[in-house]
């Protein structure tokens, strides 16, 4: 296999999808792994473009015949990652990219361990509870729960091969780039560590927890 599988992971608001989409379309060689879900239709999504959208029996078939890399449940629902498509486009030559939760990410670390696992966060508590806020998709009490769900979601960050800061898109899309080509200095890690750890107390003090 020559192209390299790219695991995108982060924090609720980090941008990351985004960024996958921005990959997609800047580089040729980047491709984006469309899911297999249980989970309903949102308005605008399409069947076939944001994630193939199927029934439990079907999900439970395929994983049946073995034709998921991975899955996991999330939120009550399934999501899994479709492996033909994965490694054909690999044995293309293309960098795939997954954009998958962390017990998933996690699971295509131990089956492949060469596959280079990414996780973003926002540059801090205020910027993450702004992008929530201005999204204007959800109610208080679920922003609450998305903001809640970080102090766990950090946990396995350190899990990670690197944890990336998304301030500036561009920044952050060279970071990833620098990464595939082996020409990211890993030591920027630690500083974003710093950060992560920031944004938790920032949280639990605010939540008083
Ligand atoms: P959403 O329902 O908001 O589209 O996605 C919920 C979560 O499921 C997100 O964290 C998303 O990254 C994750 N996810 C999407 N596709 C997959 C997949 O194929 N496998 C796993 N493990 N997680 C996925």
């Amino acid at each position: 296999m020559s192209g390299k599988l790219l695991v995108i992971s982060g924090l609720s608001a980090a941008g990351k999808g985004t960024i996958a989409k921005e990959l997609i379309s800047r580089y040729n060689d980047f491709v984006l792994s469309i899911s297999a879900t249980t989970r309903d239709k949102r308005a605008g999504e399409v069947d076939g473009k944001d994630y193939f959208f199927v029934t439990k029996d079907k999900f439970e078939e395929m994983i049946n015949n073995s034709e998921l890399l991975e899955y996991a449940k999330y939120v009550n629902n399934y999501y899994g990652t479709p492996k033909k498509y994965v490694l054909d486009r690999l044995n293309e030559g293309k960098n795939v990219i997954l954009e998958i939760e962390m017990q998933g990410a996690l699971k295509i670390k131990k089956i492949f361990n060469e596959a280079i696992l990414v996780f973003f966060i926002p540059k801090d508590a205020k910027t993450q509870k702004e992008r929530l806020i201005s999204r204007n998709r959800e109610t208080l009490e679920q922003i609450k729960e998305r903001i809640r769900q970080t102090l766990i979601d950090a946990v396995y960050a350190k899990h990670y091969d690197y944890i990336l800061v998304n301030e500036d898109l561009n920044d952050a899309i060279k970071d990833v780039i620098d990464i595939v080509n082996s020409n990211y200095n890993k030591d920027k890690n630690a500083n974003n560590y710093k950060l992560l750890d920031k944004i938790v107390l920032d949280i639990k003090e605010e939540e008083n927890v």
